[in-house]
């Protein structure tokens, strides 16, 4: 109750304490003018800063949701407290002893719940710390962290500790230091159960989680005992009126003024990551504690890096693990990516080693080096959707093309969007005419929905031709041709003619042809064994070629080689020699080559605008295809000219 701390103490909390100091905690502020600071709000979401402080008179007002008042309003306001609580915080930070009105209380109750509450907390911290650095019992808990090149020093420097497997080992100890029982199940640090209360955490390495300003407000408990009743790897404070693990992010108290400085942040998986990280010199990672880097976590570093419209974008860094999970978490997190100004980065380990790992493999450099070498989010996303479809096949990057369509389409800055589509465009070889269709046919996705995920597994599966050539059983693997294909049907019945009319072809004209002409598998095979028996010089008399046809191609095709012999071809013959005109013939013979020689041009280029945007460039195979590019383009050019 208010009215209960003497008035004049309150007076002194407000003069000592320093407006500019209180808020700084939470916003990062940079100059409005004389004797004026402003950052973004803690209480609206906005991306030009409207909040403003005036250190001078110790006030501060918001003037895009109007909120304002004096040091003692914006405590409360941002810690969610009472008047009297955020005077006893003020009170309490500034090392000051308050009067009452009525005279001294009650200790449990002379200090507010969530002073009360922190208290317990650090003193249960000190308690687990003590424990870590000198029990026997630790034993287990110390090399758990030895074996990660963790020493008593960092032990101490991040608050480590280990929580006693006896089962109510704190409790005592906590109630031998005034807490009550309603205080220790309040904070979480207790719970209740038939027998009375019993410690939260038990037989557990344990890191103390701070708020923004320091004070510890919950625990992360990791199993390292194998008969540890609980299976989870992981306990964590559950919610409590000091502890919402929806805006708490571990190691933010460390990183906070290095976020704010660099206008960078680094989001890690896991407390040990946290500490490897800062040890090696990445003094901006913090990570979340036993849930999802959400709105609020994001709400919380936007503040610290004055993530405004307007100024150069600052950098959020996720680190993820190489594997499904972590590649899943990183394309939620960009799902997640459009409420930020800031550029959103993500630094894959190719092992999939964490930064702990990485620390122990590689020392400070390795760690350092995975951060540097971080790409934009946009980036990931993209190359790891196109990583799952073959991109040498036009059907692969058409499947791939429209698997990322939705992700550029989900870019909400639409400025961004034309460079987007033109990257995207580079990296699978395609016009950026039909890149942007795509984007534009597409709608947004929700990365969450597992039908996307479904969709994409399906493209995944198979060679990439399921559309056009339906497989059967028995076809040796090899799908059946699709006649109502024009280019499979152009196909068809130049084989047919080759097997059936083979005196009709100029001497050599065979050689000119090579089974890449061919896109359909089964007719690449068939025209494989007519190249040998060719070469054997068989086409003399019609069976003896069917058959020499027939033995020289692979077996699964055998029956279409007698079927494309013996089938009729829908052309009409010439009524003088009974073949088919040579007009037909060398119409057919032109235009497969000519779809052959386009698409194997397609897929060249394709490939020298991937190599152009590849990771690693490859100047030898650049080379390599531009010689063949040029091949291609000749041969195309004398087809065209009629000398084909
Ligand atoms: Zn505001």
């Amino acid at each position: 109750m208010a009215g209960l701390i003497n008035s004049e103490d309150i007076a002194a909390v407000k003069a000592r304490s320093s407006i500019e100091d209180v808020v700084r905690e939470h916003v990062t502020l940079r100059s409005a003018g004389p004797g004026s600071l402003k950052g973004l709000c803690p209480f609206h979401d906005e991306k030009s800063p409207s909040f403003n402080i005036r250190p001078a008179v110790e006030a501060w007002h918001c003037f895009g949701c109007g909120e304002g008042g004096d040091v003692i309003s914006f405590v409360q306001k941002v810690d969610h407290l009472s008047f009297s609580e955020a005077v006893e915080r003020l009170a309490q930070k500034l090392g000051m002893e308050l009067r009452y009105e009525n005279g001294d209380r009650p200790r449990e109750e002379g200090l507010g719940r969530r002073s009360r509450l922190v208290e317990a907390h650090r003193v249960a911290e000190e308690y687990y710390t003590e424990l870590l650095l000198g029990s026997p019992a630790a034993r287990q808990a110390r090399d758990f962290l030895r074996a990660r090149d963790f020493n008593s020093e960092h032990v101490k420097q991040f608050g480590v500790g280990f929580a006693p497997r006896g089962g109510e080992d704190l409790v005592r100890h906590l109630r031998a230091k005034g807490f009550t029982d309603d205080e220790l199940v309040t904070g979480g640090i207790a719970g209740r159960g038939a027998r009375g209360l019993y410690d939260r955490f038990r037989g557990r390495l344990v890191w103390p989680i701070r708020d923004i300003t320091g004070d510890t407000v919950g625990f992360g408990a990791r199993r390292i005992f194998d008969d540890d009743r609980i299976d989870a790897k992981y306990l964590n404070t559950s919610e409590t009126p000091i502890y919402k693990k929806s805006t708490v992010l571990y190691g933010l108290d460390l990183a906070k003024k290095k976020i704010s400085q660099g206008r960078r942040a680094v989001v890690v998986e896991g407390y040990t990551d946290v500490m490897a990280c800062h040890l090696a010199g990445v003094e901006t990672a913090v990570a979340t504690c036993g849930t999802a880097f959400g709105a609020d976590h994001i709400k919380t570093l936007r503040r610290l890096m004055r993530d405004e419209a307007g100024l150069a974008p600052a950098r959020v860094i996720f680190t993820f693990d190489g594997d499904a999970a972590g590649q899943k978490a990183a394309m939620r997190a960009f799902a997640d990516d459009e409420k930020w100004t800031s550029q959103s980065f993500v630094a894959v380990e190719k092992s999939g080693k964490d930064p702990c790992e990485l620390r122990q493999a590689g020392g400070d450099p390795a760690v350092q080096a995975l951060i540097e070498d971080a790409v934009p989010m946009f980036e990931f996303a993209v190359r790891t959707t196109i990583k799952r479809f073959d991109v040498g096949t036009a059907e692969g990057r058409i499947q791939a093309v429209r698997a990322v369509a939705p992700i550029i389409a989900s870019i909400r800055d639409q400025s961004l969007r034309p460079e987007y589509t033109r990257e995207v465009s580079g990296m699978l070889g395609l016009d950026v005419e039909q890149v942007a269709t795509e984007v534009s046919r597409a709608g947004k996705i929700k990365v969450d929905e597992d039908a996307r995920t479904e969709r994409s597994d399906r493209g995944d599966r198979g060679d990439g031709r399921d559309d056009a050539e339906p497989h059967v059983a028995d076809g040796g693997g090899m799908p059946v041709p699709d006649r109502r294909d024009p280019v499979i049907h152009a196909e068809r019945q130049l084989l047919q003619v080759l097997l059936q009319f083979p005196a009709v072809f100029k001497p050599g004209a065979i050689d000119l042809l090579t089974p890449e002409a061919f896109s359909a598998p089964a007719h690449r095979a068939v025209f494989d064994g007519i190249r040998i028996a060719h070469h054997s010089g068989d086409q003399g008399n019609a069976r003896a070629w069917t058959s020499a046809v027939t033995e020289a191609a692979p077996s699964p095709v055998a029956g279409l080689v007698s079927e494309l012999a013996v089938d009729t071809l829908p052309t009409r013959m010439d009524a003088s020699t009974g073949l088919p005109t040579s007009r037909y013939v060398d119409e057919l013979f032109d235009r497969v080559r000519t779809i052959a020689l386009t698409r194997q041009i397609a897929d060249s280029m394709s490939e020298m605008r991937r190599l152009d945007h590849a990771e690693t460039p490859s100047p030898e195979r650049t080379r390599e295809l531009g010689i063949q590019l040029q091949t291609l383009q000749r041969e195309l050019a004398a087809i065209k000219a009629g000398m084909g």
